[in-house]
């Protein structure tokens, strides 16, 4: 651990650099470090482990041996320790042993804020599906301590892997409701892609744009009457509205446009099955929002139907159902 000691640190005081002292032990609790080093510094407490079979209490003992060597010390207050599948009573004995509190599944780390699990929720639950580095970070070092402890001692262990334990601290996925309205879409994936930002509430409409402090009219490009909002332009605006109308009318649905939490509410409420209607349906959805929010000149229902017959010929069973249309609009 030599090379860590040559490091050394400037504290800013009321605004001014203070002289640079050297770090006497190389890491503090939340610098940035190395898995390697982690795993220099485990291999030592993985070899202190071997050989023993009281493990709990020489687990501890080892435990207090490795900080005394390493200089890394553990927070009690900040410990817990974790169970699956271990009785009431043993899990106590444990507990008395260690002198840490019991910890619950799923937890915080290092106060990753609630927002990140959006992010890192799959897709169907609405996130980006992009894996929680904090997280997965957690669940190795579960899993190589897991490892560690596995050699020695039958009790408390089962086999798991670093995915579980991620899963488990990321906690239950909540479906988004919309998810089948977006995920089993068969329309384009760039019209799907604004169909889910719109189902987030994520497109930048005029309202938005303008709260954010962009200088743009308010106004609805497409119908210059209302301010633009999403609920506005989905489908409370006149000429999108009517847009929509016709093409409810060309399925054979029979209503008139809603707003937009309305259109997701009627979509998700008629369209939770595999027929043909509803697939045929969240395609035009898919397609329309696209069309409308891209204000492509060729914002005509002729252009969306001819996408979808186009798409339709991918799914002989829509297509065929599609020709029953043909009250064409023009
Ligand atoms: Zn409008």
């Amino acid at each position: 651990m030599a090379c860590l000691r040559t490091v050394s640190y400037t504290v800013i005081i009321n605004g001014q650099p203070a002289p640079p002292f050297v770090a006497k032990k190389g890491l503090r609790q939340g610098d940035p470090m190395s898995p390697f080093l982690s795993v220099i510094a485990m291999e030592y407490l993985s070899r202190l482990l071997r050989g023993d079979t009281r493990f709990i209490s020489c687990l501890h003992e080892k435990f207090r041996l490795f900080s005394e060597a390493s200089g890394l010390v553990a927070n009690t207050n900040k410990s817990a320790v974790y169970f699956g599948g271990v009785t009431a009573r043993v899990q106590q004995q444990i507990l008395d042993i260690l002198g840490y509190s019991k910890g619950m599944l799923p937890f915080r780390y290092l106060g990753v804020p609630l927002s990140s699990r959006r992010v890192c929720s799959p897709g169907i639950a609405g996130g980006l599906n992009i894996t929680s580095i904090a997280h997965w970070n957690k669940a190795a070092a579960c899993k190589l301590l897991w490892d560690l402890a596995r050699k020695k001692d039958k009790l408390w262990m089962q086999q798991f892997s670093i995915k579980a334990i991620y899963q488990s601290i990321k906690g239950p996925v909540n479906k988004v409701p919309w998810y089948k309205i977006v995920y089993r879409n068969k329309g384009a994936e760039k019209w799907i892609f604004t169909l889910k930002m719109a189902a987030h509430g994520r497109l930048l409409t005029r309202d938005r744009l303008r709260k954010w402090g962009i200088d743009t009219s308010p106004v609805c490009p497409i119908c210059l009457l209302e301010d633009e909002t999403i609920e506005q332009l989905f489908f409370r605006c006149n000429v999108t509205g009517h847009l929509w109308n016709k093409l409810l009318a060309w399925q054979g649905v029979l209503r008139q446009s809603l707003d937009w939490q309305g259109e997701l509410a009627w979509a998700i409420e008629h369209c939770k099955g595999r027929s043909r209607g509803a697939a045929l349906y969240k395609m035009t959805l898919a397609a329309t929002i696209y069309y409308v929010w891209h204000r492509a000149e060729e914002i005509i229902i002729r252009r969306i139907i001819q996408e979808i017959y186009y798409r339709a010929t991918m799914y002989p069973k829509i297509a065929t159902y599609i020709t029953q249309f043909d009250n064409y609009p023009s």
